[in-house]
């Protein structure tokens, strides 16, 4: 059996910029249905793991590149996820795959709400990858909120990474909060409906544009923390 450090080398050398592993039990406080068991019964450790995102597009004044590269770096994770699930496969450790972002089934039409079938930032949180924020993002102490997650439910156990302890919220900030044209934060969580209007804009020619990350930009750990 491989070491947590040799799977962790294997992600790295896959193209993650960090990675944690957290046992499964830390996740008992999931919502029913959205636990790591409820997708793969046999998991025994979740393996979490994270590509940074170039830091300038919060910047651009054009909502495109932020668009772009948030689509890239989904896909850039999924085919990470791919590799790694295969590698770990040869290796003689099951695993099950997470989206790093759709597809998913749950969703409230009346809310707007949709889920994953796991919270990656609550999984990276568990994982010792960062802690979150009063944005709703997972902030990490070198990259700040600018990461993207991926996640492998594996049936297999090893030594464990500890939750972050680090602050990343100053006590009186509330930049994000402010800063939200829709008022869609209330420092735990973000109201779907509100946000989505901004943040997954259809234009008529049918695609979907990100014309908002205020919450993401204004955060003054948003490349790391300071
Ligand atoms: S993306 Fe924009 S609209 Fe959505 S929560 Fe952040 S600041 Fe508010
Ligand atoms: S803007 Fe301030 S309150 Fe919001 S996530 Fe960043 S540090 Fe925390």
């Amino acid at each position: 059996m491989i070491a947590a450090e040799d799977i962790k080398e294997i992600a790295y050398a896959l193209g993650a910029d960090l990675c944690g592993i957290a046992p499964v039990g830390r996740f008992n406080d999931a919502p029913s249905g959205f636990k790591p068991k409820d997708i793969y019964k046999a998991t025994r450790s979740v393996i979490v793991y994270a590509k940074r995102l170039p830091t300038e597009i919060l910047f651009a004044q054009s909502c495109i590149p932020y668009t772009h590269v948030n689509a890239l770096i989904a896909t850039e994770v999924d085919r990470l996820s791919l590799s790694l699930s295969l590698k770990l496969q040869d290796r003689g450790i099951k695993n099950v795959i997470v989206p790093t972002d759709d597809p998913y089934e749950f969703w409230d039409g009346k809310k707007r709400h949709g889920m994953g079938i796991l919270s990656m930032r609550h999984a990276g949180y568990l994982a010792g990858l960062g802690r979150l924020g009063k944005n709703n993002l997972l902030i990490n102490k070198t990259y700040g909120n600018m990461i993207q997650i991926g996640v492998i439910l594996a049936d297999y156990e090893c030594e464990y990474d500890e939750p972050a302890i680090y602050e990343v919220c100053p006590q009186h900030c509330s930049a994000c909060l402010s800063v939200c044209p829709e008022e869609a934060l209330d420092g735990t969580t973000v109201q779907q409906s509100r946000c989505r209007e901004l943040s997954n804009f259809k234009t008529e020619q049918g695609f979907v544009l990100k014309k908002c990350w205020a919450c993401r930009s204004a955060c003054p750990n948003a490349t790391g923390l300071k």
